[in-house]
């Protein structure tokens, strides 16, 4: 009540400037209701053309979290042991090996290699039930080995956590599980057979080439495709759940006490909560006489709920996310004692942790091994810099190893403490940055405190980090240089870190540049201010850009004499709503804009279709009838228009709209353009029309200018960009003044300075010259870039190119405006090939 008092005190406006307020409100409101008729007339105006691509054979591989996808030549899907080796000799490699995927930062892949993908190199060889032992082949998934012995009353000894793995990919990275009174999957295995870089199939254990068998266990496919693999197993037993929370502090003492000592202990692990990481909950699987309270063998495979996704969501939507999981969410979810089967609590799969969508944000592990006397220095510190660096995890779970028999890579070459951390993170190029600096700190953290950190994670410690955690890998490269001399068998992993003969890891080239760049190159980039710039923004400022190109066409119109009737106004409207759309879809997932940029577009967009809107319907009526007047070449002011209309729409290319001098424009038509020639009805109704609208634009700007400049800081004209192969004498030869190198890097990556707009656009076509030589690894931190040309609608896509949007070209249908997003280390080999495809790039966008 109290607000309606008060505003009835509120004086009204007096009559006649309601009117004129009503008047305006009106005049507005048409002039927004026909901004919007013409834009959606010319959305319709303007349809988008298919583009077939030429033909790609190359193959993308992706793994679970989709931050590290990789371009391969071709992947082979053998079924035998012999399909393999045939492969493997007719194969000149680069080779990389491919299980379930489902490690975590390229360790199947190369880029342009072969990826030999097992996955359909499954089944049991033999299984000896009296025996406890198993052969099969090493594409096996988990649960097929378990859907095999489970009959037979047998469970896998050593495993992960989830039985989606394949039983080479476990073996290549010397997985574990929640197993007491076991470590590394390295401890279960009898026996392998190995197929090496020549095609030959070799057996190994313990005792036939021991040092194979202990370099390829933990190997990361380096010295081959491990083929048949040999494993003890153990008996499904009954085991019943008990749990507790305690302090983390107090967790080694409790594990000493109650767990380690306990045989009858078969699975346990203990999850620390964020975001304070003092309290662990522990849980233990313990064998039992009792009945199953779940009569299930084993669980189904497919255990993707929205449940499951919803519990996720919530554990990572902040501290009270958090809070929930800790106190309402695992109570009720750990409620009572069930007694099941070994096999039932050996069957996760990982479709239950699968996010709807991993396009903007993706779901990681990492895992730290602290010896276990460390853990009173590890815990702290780790504590410190997840607190620190806000680190969003669902979980840090403990786990225990005893030590490894003896691989090559041991991640526990003593008992351990394995510390998994289960983390969401966004995927854009600053917020893998970010996760890259706090990993590395986390690394450091744990090698200080003697311990390893795990490698089918994401690759971004140093060299030196890894030399230190893993010292057993000169071993391994040494063996390895005997049994694959030319380095056949790679991956994004050895990419990285592998030493040449020398010892030294071998300058990066453009043709083996690696799917990630090396440790010390990120730091080195960190430590430039404002290298980095935000993807989001990328694709919606294409929009803007075809006004450019519009405001172009237009000028070349004029230039060439056409009438400004016949210009196509309202399909040129058209395309920046096409644009729009179309650049809107293709980023909301991985990076959506912000709330401001729509609105600011949705301006731009209605104000540029109310000003062609009236241009178009002044031009087709009283524009048209002043024409007839006009001599053959145009009077001196059509002339003037078309030389306004080409100095705007070079100034537009580098600067804002309203940085167009309009009353300038409109000073001069008035004293350098005579008043009187031929055609003096078209003379004067060009005059009077360019005045009202140089006129208007002058205010229009000046206001636009003004609000601008207070809310915007100016724009840095210079990007850097990464590249692989460089030699300073590339510039002289491709590109002479516009690319400068600033710092030879790690590995000499060069980092290159390059000016924006115009200037990146040639010097990265000049560099296209040199594609085979040399390779962009990344813009502004950035590894997707769009390119913008036009083409004739017969055009083809280049293979690696992606097409965002096409459509017709207004002024010129039988040609057509692409939108193409490339890697960054494809860019190039796409410039090099669109010269044949006759697509004129008119921008490279640069962030
Ligand atoms: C949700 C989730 C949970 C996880 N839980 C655990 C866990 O509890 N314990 C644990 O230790 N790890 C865990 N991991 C890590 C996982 O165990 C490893 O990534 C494992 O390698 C995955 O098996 P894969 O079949 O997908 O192997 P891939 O990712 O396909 O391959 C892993 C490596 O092994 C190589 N390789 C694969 N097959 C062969 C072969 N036949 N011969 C030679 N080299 C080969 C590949 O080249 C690659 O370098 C987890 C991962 C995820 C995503």
């Amino acid at each position: 009540m109290a607000w309606f008092r008060s505003r009835k005190k509120v004086a009204a406006p007096p009559g006649k400037l309601r009117r004129w307020l009503r008047v305006i409100g009106r005049g507005l409101g048409a002039l927004l209701l026909f901004g919007v008729v013409v834009s959606v007339v010319g959305f319709c105006r303007a349809p988008a053309v298919a583009v077939i691509a030429l033909p790609d054979s190359s193959s993308r591989v992706t793994e679970v979290t989709g931050l590290y996808p990789v371009t391969m030549d071709r992947v082979a899907t053998p079924r035998t042991v012999r399909e393999i080796a045939s492969l493997v000799a007719s194969s000149p490699g680069p080779i990389s090996i491919g299980g379930g995927r489902y490690s975590m930062g390229g360790q199947t892949a190369t880029p342009d290699g072969l990826q030999i993908d097992l996955r359909n190199f499954h089944g049991v060889v033999a299984l000896d039930t009296a025996a406890r032992i198993i052969t099969v082949h090493s594409g096996t998934r988990w649960r097929e080995v378990q859907q095999a012995i489970d009959p037979a009353g047998l469970s896998v000894k050593i495993m992960q956590t989830y039985n989606t793995f394949t039983v080479g990919g476990a073996l290549s990275v010397n997985a574990h599980g929640r197993y007491i009174g076991q470590g590394p999957v390295a401890r279960s295995v009898r026996a392998i057979t190995l197929v090496l870089a020549e095609g030959r199939v070799v057996r190994a254990s313990p005792t036939e080439h021991p040092e194979l068998f202990y370099g390829a266990i933990g190997g990361y496919g380096a010295l081959g495709v491990i083929a048949d693999v040999t494993l003890d197993l153990a008996s499904d037993v009954r085991v019943q759940r008990v749990d507790t929370t305690l302090a983390v502090a107090d967790y080694l003492a409790y594990f000493r006490r109650r767990i380690q000592p306990d045989s009858n202990v078969i699975f346990h692990n203990s999850d620390i909560y964020p975001p304070a990481y003092e309290t662990t909950h522990a849980v233990s699987y313990i064998r039992t006489d009792l009945p199953v309270t779940v009569p299930e063998r084993m669980q189904p495979a497919d255990q993707a709920s929205w449940g499951h996704r919803l519990v996720y969501r919530v554990i990572t939507s902040g501290t009270i996310g958090k809070w929930i999981r800790q106190h309402i969410i695992d109570p009720l979810m750990f409620r009572g004692h069930p007694v099941t089967w070994r096999n039932y609590e050996a069957s996760y799969d990982v479709s239950e942790l699968e996010p709807a969508s991993r396009a903007r944000s993706t779901y990681v592990l990492q895992e730290y091994f602290v010896p276990s006397d460390s853990l009173p220095v590890f815990v702290p510190r780790m504590r410190e810099i997840l607190r620190r660096h806000h680190v969003n995890a669902v979980n840090v779970s403990i786990r225990h190893a005893n030590a490894d028999p003896g691989t090559d890579l041991a991640w526990a070459p003593t008992e351990v403490f394995a510390f998994v951390l289960y983390y969401k993170q966004r995927t854009d190029g600053a917020a893998r940055a970010e996760v890259g600096r706090w990993t590395r700190e986390l690394i450091e953290a744990v090698i200080q405190s003697g311990g390893r950190y795990y490698l089918p994670y994401q690759p971004v410690a140093t060299r030196d980090q890894f030399a230190r955690a893993y010292p057993g890998s000169a071993v391994l490269f040494a063996l390895k240089r005997q049994v694959d001399p030319t380095n056949k068998f790679t991956n994004t992993l050895w990419d990285i870190y592998e030493p040449g003969p020398d010892g030294r890891v071998p300058d990066v080239s453009a043709a083996r540049m690696p799917a990630v760049l090396p440790g010390e190159v990120r730091i080195a980039l960190d430590a430039i201010p404002g290298y980095e710039r935000e993807e989001g923004a990328e694709f919606l400022t294409h929009p803007e850009w075809d006004l450019v190109y519009t405001s172009e066409a237009y000028a070349r119109w004029l230039s060439a004499g056409r009438p400004p009737s016949d210009f196509p106004y309202v399909t040129s409207v058209g395309t920046f709503w096409r644009s729009y759309y179309a650049t809107w879809r293709a980023s909301r997932d991985r990076s959506p804009a912000g709330f401001g940029t729509h609105v600011m577009l949705g301006v731009i967009g209605i104000s540029t279709a109310i000003e062609y809107g009236l241009k178009g319907l002044y031009e087709t009526t009283v524009g048209r009838l002043a024409e007839a007047n006009a001599p053959i070449d145009g009077t001196a002011e059509d002339r003037y228009a078309a030389k306004v209309a080409t100095e705007y729409a070079q100034l537009i290319n580098e600067k804002g709209w309203y940085e167009f001098s309009f009353a300038h424009a409109l000073v001069h038509l008035w004293t350098d353009v005579p008043l009187f020639g031929p055609g003096m009805l078209r003379k004067w109704e060009r005059r009077l029309w360019l005045s009202t609208e140089y006129g208007f634009k002058a205010v229009y700007a000046t206001l636009i200018g003004l609000g601008t400049g207070a809310a915007y800081t100016p724009d840095e004209l210079q990007r850097d960009i990464v590249v692989a192969g460089w030699s300073d004498s590339l510039a002289a030869d491709t590109a002479p003044v516009q690319l400068r190198r600033v710092a030879w890097l790690d590995r000499r990556y060069a980092l290159l300075r390059v000016p924006r707009y115009a200037a990146f656009r040639d010097a990265l076509l000049g560099l296209s010259q040199a594609a085979s030589r040399v390779r962009v690894a990344e813009v502004s931190g950035n590894d997707v870039v769009t390119i913008t040309g036009t083409a004739p609608r017969e055009w083809r896509a280049p293979p690696r190119a992606t097409v965002v949007t096409a459509y017709a070209v207004p002024t010129d249908p039988t040609w057509m405006r692409v939108l193409l997003a490339v890697n960054a280390r494809d860019l190039l080999d796409v410039l090099a090939e669109k010269t044949r495809g006759r697509l004129v790039v008119d921008h490279i966008y640069d962030y």
